[in-house]
C-alpha cells in the first residue's frame, strides 16, 4: 500500500509550526493509542502517526521529506524504511513522559498533564442507536483540599530534596567493562518529585492527592457503536505542578438486540412470511428502529431475497447521514395442514403442472430420455 503523506497523516498544513505538529500528534496519538483504542487498525494508525511525527519534528528529516518525499525522509533512519527505534528521538520520549506521566528525563517541577482515565459503559442496542444520558461514578484522584496538592501540613511548605538537590534524579558512578559510567536513577527519597515534605498533610499523608468518588453526567450521542469511545475532556486525573487535568475516555459496550443485527449504520432484520404472501404479495408489519413499520412484499418474492428501507437504519454518529434497514425474507413452508388445505394445494399443483411425487420424478425422466 502506498504511504500516506505525513502532513496528511497528522492533519496539518505543510507550513505547520513545531507547536502545531506537536499538538496534532498529541491529539492523534492519544486517540489511537493501542491501550485506549481497541478498534481494528488503530495500532497501524498509531504507528503511522508516530512515524509521521518522528520525521516532521526533526528539521533535517523534514527538509529531506519536503524535497524528496518518503524516500528522502527514510534516509536518516539508519534502520531502513519505516524503522523507528524508539530510543533515539527526543520528541517521542518527551511527549510520552507527559502523556503517561512517567519515564524519560524531565524537570520534576514542570507542569504536567494528569493521567488519562478509562471507563467502560454498557449500553442497550436502543440506547446506542438513539443516544442517552448516563450518570457514571468514577473514583479518581483529586487535589487534596487541605494542602492544595503540596502534601505538606498547612502552614508548612515542601522543601527542596537534599538528596537530589531538587532534580528528582540521582547520578551514580558505576564501573563497567567500558569504563566508568554515570548511572541515572529516580531519587528514592523524594520519589522523583524533587521535594521533601518534613511535616505531612494529615488528610493525604503527603501525597497531595486523595481518592474521591465522582459522579459525571455524560451525553452519549445517537449512533455510537460497540467499542467506540468518547473523550470527556478534563475528567482524568489532576495535573501535576499546575498542569492541566487528564481526560476521561468512555468506551462503549453495546448489547445485542433480540431481532436486529447491526453493521455500521445499517441494521439487518430477518422476516418470516407465509408462502402465500410471497406468491401473492401483500403488506407485512415489521419492527423498525422507530417502532412499528410496514413492508410491501412484492408478488413472487423468493426466499432469501432482500429489501432495503432507505434511511431506516442508524443515524451516523459523526453526522454522515443515516443507514438503511435491510430485510432478508424467509419464505415459510407450512408444516401442518388440514385436509382442505392439502386439497386446495393439490389442485393448485395440478393446474401448475407440478410433480406431486406420485408421478415420474426428475430421475425417471432422465432415464427415459437416455434410453
Ligand atoms: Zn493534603
Ligand atoms: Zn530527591
Amino acid at each position: 500500500m502506498a504511504k500516506r503523506d505525513y502532513y496528511e497523516v497528522l492533519g496539518v498544513e505543510k507550513s505547520a509550526s513545531k507547536d502545531e505538529l506537536k499538538k496534532a500528534y498529541r491529539k492523534l496519538s492519544k486517540q489511537y493509542h493501542p491501550d485506549i483504542n481497541k478498534e481494528a487498525g488503530a495500532d497501524e494508525k498509531f504507528k503511522e502517526i508516530a512515524e509521521a511525527y518522528e520525521v516532521l519534528s526533526d528539521d533535517t528529516k523534514r527538509a529531506n521529506y519536503d524535497r524528496f518525499g518518503h524516500a528522502g525522509a527514510n534516509q536518516g533512519f539508519g534502520g531502513g524504511a519505516g524503522g523507528f527505534s524508539g530510543g533515539g528521538f527526543g520528541g517521542f520520549e518527551d511527549i510520552f513522559s507527559s502523556f503517561f506521566g512517567g519515564g524519560g528525563r524531565r524537570d520534576p517541577n514542570a507542569p504536567r498533564q494528569g493521567n488519562d482515565l478509562q471507563y467502560r459503559v454498557d449500553l442497550t442496542f436502543e440506547e446506542a442507536v438513539h443516544g442517552v444520558k448516563k450518570t457514571i461514578k468514577i473514583t479518581k484522584e483529586e487535589e487534596c483540599s487541605t494542602c492544595h496538592g503540596s502534601g505538606a501540613k498547612p502552614g508548612t511548605k515542601p522543601t527542596t530534596c537534599s538528596h537530589c538537590n531538587g532534580t528528582g534524579e540521582i547520578n551514580q558512578a558505576v564501573d563497567t567493562p567500558f569504563g566508568r559510567m554515570m548511572n541515572r536513577s529516580t531519587c528514592r527519597y523524594c520519589d522523583g518529585t524533587g521535594k521533601e515534605i518534613k511535616e505531612k498533610c494529615s488528610t493525604c499523608h503527603g501525597a497531595g492527592k486523595v481518592n474521591r468518588p465522582k459522579t459525571i453526567e455524560i451525553t452519549v450521542p445517537a449512533g455510537v457503536d460497540n467499542g467506540q469511545q468518547m473523550r470527556v475532556s478534563g475528567e482524568g486525573e489532576p495535573g501535576i505542578n499546575g498542569g492541566p487535568a487528564g481526560d476521561l475516555y468512555v468506551v462503549f459496550r453495546v448489547k445485542r438486540h433480540e431481532y436486529f443485527d447491526r453493521d455500521g449504520d445499517d441494521i439487518f432484520f430477518e422476516l418470516n412470511i407465509p408462502f402465500t404472501t410471497a406468491a401473492l404479495g401483500g403488506t407485512v408489519e415489521i419492527p423498525t428502529l422507530s417502532g412499528k413499520g410496514e413492508l410491501n412484499v412484492k408478488a413472487g418474492t423468493q426466499s432469501g431475497q432482500r429489501q432495503r428501507l432507505r434511511g431506516k437504519g442508524v443515524k451516523n454518529v459523526n453526522g454522515y447521514g443515516t443507514g438503511d434497514q435491510i430485510i432478508t425474507i424467509n419464505v415459510v413452508t407450512p408444516t401442518k395442514m388440514t385436509e382442505r388445505q392439502k386439497e386446495l394445494l393439490k389442485e393448485f399443483a395440478e393446474i401448475s403442472g407440478d410433480e406431486l411425487g406420485d408421478g415420474d420424478s426428475f430421475f425417471d425422466k432422465m432415464k427415459k430420455k437416455f434410453k
